[in-house]
Parts: structure tokens; sequence; C-alpha cells
């Protein structure tokens, strides 16, 4: 459904996508991973028809939306991080202005407004002022706003920002019966633990480049590093991360292969630095990650 083909974008001097290549198939969610200023809304941003790519291609349902950014509109929703809604229109005056900008006709969008909102547990605050909504029933706005139109590709940057349980819950479901109803889903998080509930297949972008691609069990049958966990009382050097091959995964926290425990404890204990504990990692897409990228994903976290 969605072709993305060695796409190049440059601000300036600044490289932000450099040959970036995936695919998203109907019915299917892709979560885009990657650190902060990887290229992640700039890829999204292309794909939407908002940033124009300097080389490469994108098809949409095999239109070629980079030739003709227009045709994209209908076919591609795009919540980007920053909410967009109008703070001085009503939950339903926003979702129903989004879908005229989409081409939705006066009656589809009164009824698919109220099928949105439902979606998203928005229905009691359809007459509600946006600006009076809480941050997280705000986010779900944003979202239902993306959804109106029912685009064949829904990219949704970051949509759970800032969201407690009960919204990332409800952006989740609604994702997931999105997907379940067609359409290609382009997903960007920083918190894992949604891209498991989403059960998403997975594309990593680093430097503008795509790393690797694939479900879950293949990334982490593909990248599984046997090692160990260590946590410290206080920071290492940085002359004895870099002798350790020690990773910081979080503060005081660090990861080192198996073999190197014996001398880790040794040099540790010379340096007079106390370790809290050690214990085996278990191979997770956080060190997925870690293995393909050389640095953490929830480490990047704002
Ligand atoms: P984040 O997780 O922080 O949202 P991201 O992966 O979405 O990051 P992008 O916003 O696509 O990353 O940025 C990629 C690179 O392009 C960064 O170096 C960023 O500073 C730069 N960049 C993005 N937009 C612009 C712009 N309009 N002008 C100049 N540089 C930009």
């Amino acid at each position: 459904m969605l072709r993305v083909h060695d796409v190049h974008k440059s601000y300036g001097k600044i490289s932000a996508l450099q040959g970036a290549s995936f695919d998203v198939a109907a019915g299917s969610i892709v979560s885009l991973l990657g650190r902060n200023g990887a290229g992640k809304s700039t890829l999204l941003s292309v794909v939407a028809g908002l940033v124009k790519a300097d080389a490469g291609s994108v098809h949409v349902d095999g239109v070629d939306v980079l030739a003709d950014p227009r045709k994209a509109t209908g076919l591609v929703g795009i919540a980007p991080q920053y909410t967009g809604i109008y703070p001085p229109l009503s939950v339903r005056e926003n979702l129903e202005f989004f879908g005229e900008l989409s081409g939705l006709s006066r009656s589809n969008r009164r009824s698919r407004a109220g099928s949105v909102a439902e979606q998203l547990g928005l229905s009691g605050l359809l007459d509600r002022k946006a600006m009076k909504l809480s941050g997280g029933e705000a986010r779900r706005l944003h979202t239902g706003c993306a959804l109106m139109h029912r685009p064949k590709v829904l990219m949704l940057d970051e949509p759970t920002v800032g969201a407690d349980v009960a919204t990332r819950v409800q952006i989740i479901d609604a994702v997931r019966q999105l997907a379940a109803d067609g359409a290609a889903i382009v997903y960007t998080t920083h918190y894992l633990p949604e891209v498991e509930a989403l059960e998403a297949s997975i594309v990593i972008i680093d430097n503008g480049r795509i790393m690797t691609s694939g479900s879950r069990a293949e990334l982490v049958q593909a990248h599984k590093t046997p090692g160990l966990e260590l946590q410290t009382f206080s920071p290492l050097p940085a002359t004895l991360v870099g002798a350790l091959r020690a990773v910081e995964s979080s503060p005081l926290c660090y990861r080192i292969p198996d073999a190197a425990l014996a001398d880790t404890v040794a040099q540790l204990t010379s340096a007079g630095i106390g370790i809290e504990s050690v214990q085996a990692r278990k191979p997770d897409l956080e060190s997925v990650f870690l293995a393909v990228t050389g640095s953490s994903l929830v480490e990047a976290e704002p």
C-alpha cells in the first residue's frame, strides 16, 4: 500500500534522509523507531506531501504522491507531533473541519465525526470546545482528525506523548482497529511497550538511513547479543567504559559482554566503584535498538 524508495532530503547542510526505503502493506502497522533527529518526522512529512523530497519516490496504492502531492491528500492521513486542533472550535467542529479539508461530504463528515469520537472515547465531549479539553483528550482529538477520511495510509507521529495510560490504550486500540479495517499505518514512538501492544513490524532509522526492519521476533533473533546488566553506585569513568566495552543504558546502569564480567569486577574494585547488582540481560527491542544503532532509544526519550 505504501512504498517509499530511496528518499533523500537535506535542509541546507543537514542530511535528514539519506536514501530511506521501506514498504507498509495494507492492514499492517509499522513502527518507525529512531532517536531524536533520526529523520522520522521528515520521512512522514515527505510521504504526506508536506515536505518536498530532493530525490526518491513514494507510492500510495500505486499513486506517485511526490509527482502530484495533491493526490496524497485523500489517500494519506497524518497526525504530526504537535497538536494542530483549533481551540475555539468544538470537538465535533474540529473533526468535521478536518473531514472537510480531506474532501468528505457534509453528511459523511457528520456521521464520521460521531464514529471517530466513539472510537477514541470522545462521544461525551463532542460539543465541548477544544480549548477546554484535558491534554489526553486533546491528543485523542488530534489523532481523530487524521482518521476522519479513512486514509489508506495513516501516519501518527508520537501520538501518545504526554498521554496517560487510558489515553494510550484508547489510541492503540483505535490504531489496531484501523489496521484491521485495511489501513497501512506508520507509527512513531519512543515508548517500546507500545510497539509490542500494537504487534507492529519495526523499521529502525538512524541518521536518515533505514538500518533494519522486520517483526519483533525476527529482529530479536537476528540481533540478540548475550550480555549482562550492571548497576553501580557511582558512574564509570569514560576510560573504563571504553576498556570494558560497556554501554551506559541509563544512569548508573551499564551493559557489558558476558565474557567481561571477571575483568569488570576486578577493574571496578580497583577503581573503588561499588557494584549494586549484576543480572543477565534478556534480549528485547531495546537491546535490538542498541545493537543496531549503538545507542539506547529509551535514553533518547525527551
Ligand atoms: P524527533 O524524535 O526529535 O522528533 P525525528 O527523528 O523526527 O526527531 P526530524 O525532525 O526528521 O527527526 O529531523 C531530522 C534532522 O533534520 C534533524 O537533524 C533536524 O534538526 C533536521 N531538521 C528537521 N526539520 C528541519 C527544518 N525545517 N530545517 C532544518 N533542519 C531540520
